[in-house]
């Protein structure tokens, strides 16, 4: 009888050891598929948009293929990535440059943005209200006609500056995100989710320093500004990374292994990365 008793004992132990020891061994992505993140869990993560500027033909082609490459190759899976066109000289005509972004956009899918950085680079704090319309309005139809699945909603304002005049025109042309610069050397708004159309979502850090030349900074350096961002304005939570060709050139090879080093960098503390639509959309009432 309490030979029976003590086997019954040792089986029970048995069962429980096998299951905890099953559950240890799970990997991170079973454990999350068993507890999908709740809708409350998915607003407080942390997030982060990778910004690349300057997108245009004939003018540091390899440096502007690294970095989009590196997030539509991402092992795993393409990770988000918004690009800034300059509407008029890029694809100025077809060519092969206008062709290759096209297919890395297209490999990014839902997790590629195309934003307007103006038509001409010009400084729209110098143009009149109009002038600015027009210019939003020659770049979306530039980008809806080489993207024409991709709604044309955010404008990076050239040198990151803008005036009231600007605010107005986006509205006038549609549209709702901008993204100017709020960083610790020069922060004409802060920006943020005030309620306030368009909503600016400025660049607080960046993978190549704030002055040109650009260099690439240290995968230690750039994820400190972005964590600094994070926890700026009473922890908003959201962190925008400036990126340049010219960081990203001679092969791009250092360059591109910072690059991946960060993304990795930022998905291993859980800070999640998307594209602006994609960081507005998941703020409630925006
Ligand atoms: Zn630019």
């Amino acid at each position: 009888m309490q030979i029976a008793k003590t086997k019954g004992w040792v089986k029970l132990l048995a069962m429980v050891v096998v299951a905890v020891t099953m559950l240890w061994g799970m990997p991170q992505s079973a454990k999350a598929a068993t507890n999908p993140p709740t809708v409350e869990e998915e607003i407080v993560r942390p997030k982060v948009v990778f910004r690349l500027d300057d997108i245009e033909d004939y003018w540091r082609e390899e440096g502007q293929l690294a970095p989009i490459k590196t997030f539509a190759e991402y092992p795993g899976g393409p990770e988000s990535l918004t690009i800034g066109i300059i509407g008029k000289t890029f694809a100025q005509e077809w060519n092969d440059h206008a062709d290759e972004v096209k297919q890395y956009v297209d490999m990014l899918g839902e997790k590629g943005e195309v934003a307007c950085h103006s038509t001409k680079h010009e400084d729209f704090t110098g143009m009149t209200l109009e002038e600015q319309e027009q210019d939003l309005q020659l770049c979306r139809d530039k980008i809806e006609t080489v993207f024409p699945s991709k709604n044309t909603k955010t404008f990076i304002p050239p040198f990151n500056n803008f005036n009231e005049d600007t605010k107005e025109a986006m509205l006038q042309e549609g549209y709702s995100i901008m993204s100017s610069q709020c960083s610790p050397e020069w922060c004409m708004d802060p920006g943020g989710f005030t309620g306030e159309s368009p909503v600016n979502l400025p660049v607080g850090a960046s993978t190549g320093g704030w002055t040109g030349p650009y260099q690439m900074q240290s995968a230690e350096e750039i994820f400190t500004e972005i964590q600094d961002q994070l926890s700026s304005n009473n922890n908003q939570n959201w962190s925008v990374v400036m990126m340049h060709p010219e960081e990203y050139e001679d092969g791009g090879v250092n360059a591109t292994n910072t690059l991946r080093e960060v993304i990795k960098m930022c998905k291993e503390n859980g800070i999640k990365l998307v594209t602006f639509s994609e960081l507005v959309e998941s703020v409630p009432g925006t």
